[in-house]
């Protein structure tokens, strides 16, 4: 097993790749499963003697290392990172390829903890940050600054207005202004889209939602194609400190070798609820990238497998009714986060979104958004039926 790298299943399929990519059986044992390895410190065979380059646990862990390898594999990148949180990968990229007196590029409609992060955190210690529409390459050129801007980021599909980005058309902006382009790859995942693939120099994910899978970790991680990229990353994993333990890696590295056959389902079942939405007189907007009247449709088709398992919908009651909705549902369970097998249902304008209130990023009272999960489908129709009164 050597550190991080992408090995030999590259070039296999999606699933296979899934499932093999990160790990050899265990030389010692013939452990199928990357083990537990619940250690901080290595034996070394003579002082600097390192076994697999393993010398300790906050630099490089042997269950990390499967993980890492299997992420890179399905991103199709050289290197990947893992990290204890998304927030921690993205402060970490953030510090590693940026300096203070240097602008970054950020979605108009940025996961709430992504906006908090630059305008409370990166601000401060020097980044400069402007927002742009992602589904807008113009606006997103307009809002480069030259020769300062060193990230363009972007997220596709957003959060809860799914808007999409065009990664080819937004990267080729990027490279002209000397910048990188950075894509957050959490609402799609690997199995729906592969930034590194159309132009994107480094994906971010937070883990704790679809590559986990299971609402059972929170993680995050960084994969790039670039090697130089993949040596500063390296470096600031290691000097910042924020890696995920060995039992988070399992947990994550579990999740992600069924990510393909989840996702399917929560394709599946987002189609049938998109469908039964949008015929329904109590729902006056369904909003779903595979929908024709979406803005950003012909974007999603070229550039994801399918589209997702993320609907949002705006209800015809207006706001107390699409409460209601969320208070009255029985198999979906009102909570925040996304990307379980469960179904989650939320009103972003007073849970996820509530902080963006009064800014241009407030989201509409009758929104109402949910995470389809893969339970049997007609039970999350006639949940939905029952919670729209
Ligand atoms: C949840 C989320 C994050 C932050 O990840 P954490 O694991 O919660 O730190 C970043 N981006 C998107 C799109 C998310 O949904």
């Amino acid at each position: 097993m050597t550190a991080h790298s992408a090995d030999h299943t590259s070039k296999a399929g999606f699933e296979t790749r899934a499932i093999h990519a990160g790990y050899e059986p265990d030389p010692t044992t013939g452990a199928v499963i990357a083990p537990i390895y619940a250690t901080s410190t290595y034996k070394q065979d003579g002082v600097g003697g390192l076994r697999g380059g393993y010398e300790y646990s906050r630099s490089a862990n042997p269950t990390r290392t499967a993980l890492e390898g299997a992420l890179a594999a399905l991103e199709e990148g050289e290197r990947a990172f893992a990290f204890a949180s998304g927030l921690a990968a993205e402060d970490a990229l953030v510090r590693a390829l940026c300096r203070p007196g240097e602008h970054a590029v950020i979605p108009d409609d940025a996961y709430g903890g992504t906006f908090r992060l630059f305008d409370k955190v990166e601000q401060v210690w020097g980044l400069a940050h402007s927002p742009a529409a992602v589904s807008d390459v113009d606006a997103v050129r307009a809002a480069i600054r030259p020769g300062e801007t060193r990230l363009v980021w972007v997220e596709t599909p957003t959060n809860p207005l799914l808007n999409v980005g065009d990664v080819e058309a937004l990267a080729a902006v990027a490279h002209d202004a000397g910048a990188l382009l950075v894509v957050d790859n959490t609402f799609a995942s690997p199995y729906l889209q592969q930034p590194l693939t159309l132009g994107a120099d480094v994906v971010v994910h937070s883990t704790t939602k679809y590559v986990g899978g299971h609402s059972d970790v929170v993680g995050g991680a960084l994969v790039v194609r670039d090697l130089e990229v993949a040596e500063r990353l390296a470096f600031h994993q290691n000097a910042m400190g924020a890696v995920p333990g060995p039992f988070d890696s399992f947990l994550t590295h579990r999740g992600l070798k069924t990510l393909a056959v989840r996702m399917e389902r929560h394709c599946d079942n987002a189609e049938r609820i998109v469908d039964f939405l949008a015929a329904d007189d109590r729902v006056s907007q369904v909003v779903y990238p595979g929908l024709e009247d979406h803005p950003g449709h012909a974007v999603a088709a070229k550039q994801m497998k399918r589209f997702g398992g993320m609907v949002s919908f705006r209800v015809a009651g207006g706001e107390q009714q699409a409460l209601a909705v969320c208070e009255r549902a029985q198999v979906f369970t009102l909570a925040e986060s996304l990307g379980g097998i469960e179904s989650l249902i939320e009103h972003p304008g007073r849970m996820t979104h509530a902080s963006v209130a009064g800014t241009d990023l407030e989201v509409p009272a009758d929104l109402v958004r949910l995470s389809v999960g893969i339970e049997t489908v007609d039970d999350l129709l006639a949940d939905l039926d029952r919670a729209l009164g």
